[in-house]
């Protein structure tokens, strides 16, 4: 595409990395010191800490087990190539984050230390968080999906998410396709495109701000928490959830999946070629 000019100038820009994340799952902990456990709920403690941007999470899941996080919020002015260059910022580099996060406290009446400590080491991992939204997601036979389209930081859960609706949304669309030709392959993939980018768009959007009031530690990202935990209403809060709810595109090629869910769907596309095939099975059943 570069070669032919058709690139748009800002999907040949590296990445932007503003934080580097280490994660891991610890083994059972004991539900004596951590009284959390003993709920059949979830629970998710979130700091934001002062020290050197880091904040951190703390999640008790199945099993006893408590999943965490630290993030560090990098200077605006680093590049990809700078941290991966940087031995203190570098995938490689837990042993010295793990030096300087222990002491704190995890939220549940330990420290990260303790929680560490009862993580396997092959289950720690350390991770830049990139993020970019590709304008470009087809050329030609290729089309793209997932991250590879739309990375986005993991503060809304929603990553994985938006891959498995592209992945929906471009079977349906292929299940359409009327030939195998160039220009109905573009055809397709540019509906594709156009059912899921605003979406993806969104969810991008989302993910920025969460992670903005999640991890945010410049002036104006206190300003924003303060903002957001203590002034907007619980209604706005739920009006975002709301809106990513009704969002569930489905295989417009199979039956309709039943409705569990207390919020409206909005409207899916539906797929021309299986509206012909069910009407002609029904008459052919009725001997139409
Ligand atoms: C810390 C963290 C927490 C997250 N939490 C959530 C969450 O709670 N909810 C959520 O929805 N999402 C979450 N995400 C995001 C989610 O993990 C991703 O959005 C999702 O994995 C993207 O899926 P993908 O298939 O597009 O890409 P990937 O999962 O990256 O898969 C791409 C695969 O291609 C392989 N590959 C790469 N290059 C080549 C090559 N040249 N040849 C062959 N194979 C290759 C890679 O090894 C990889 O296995 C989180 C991400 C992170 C980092």
């Amino acid at each position: 595409m570069e070669s032919k000019g058709v690139l748009p100038s800002s999907d040949k820009e590296s990445l932007a990395v503003n934080y580097v994340c280490m994660v891991g799952t610890s083994e059972p902990m004991d539900p004596e010191k951590y009284p959390v456990l003993k709920d059949d709920i979830s629970h998710v403690a979130q700091i934001v800490g002062e020290n050197k941007s880091y904040s951190w999470t703390s999640i008790s899941v199945k099993e006893n087990r408590i999943c965490w996080s630290v993030a560090q919020q990098l200077p605006d002015t680093l590049k990809k190539e700078d941290i991966v260059r940087n031995s203190e910022w570098g995938p490689e580099a837990c042993e010295s984050t793990i030096q300087e996060v222990s002491s704190f406290t995890n939220g549940f009446g330990g420290t990260l230390g303790d929680l560490i400590e009862n993580t396997p080491r092959e289950n720690i991992s350390k991770v830049m968080l990139e993020e970019k939204l590709f304008q470009t997601w087809h050329h030609g036979r290729t089309v793209l999906i997932g991250d590879a389209a739309h990375k986005m930081l993991p503060s809304a859960g929603q990553g994985a998410v938006n891959a498995m609706q592209d992945a929906v949304i471009l079977a349906n669309c292929i299940y359409d396709l009327e030939s195998y030709s160039s220009e109905a392959l573009t055809a397709a993939f540019d509906d594709y495109w156009q059912q899921r980018y605003p979406q993806a768009k969104f969810q991008f959007e989302v993910s920025k701000f969460n992670g903005k009031i999640m991890s945010g530690q410049t002036w104006w990202e206190r300003v924003i928490r303060k903002v957001v935990f203590n002034y907007l209403p619980l209604w706005a809060h739920a009006r975002m959830f709301i809106k990513s709810a009704s969002y569930r595109p489905q295989i417009a090629f199979l039956p309709e999946a039943p409705r569990r869910g207390t919020v409206d769907l909005l409207p899916l596309k539906p797929s021309v070629r299986y509206t012909q095939e069910q009407e002609a099975m029904k008459d052919t059943a009725t001997g139409a």
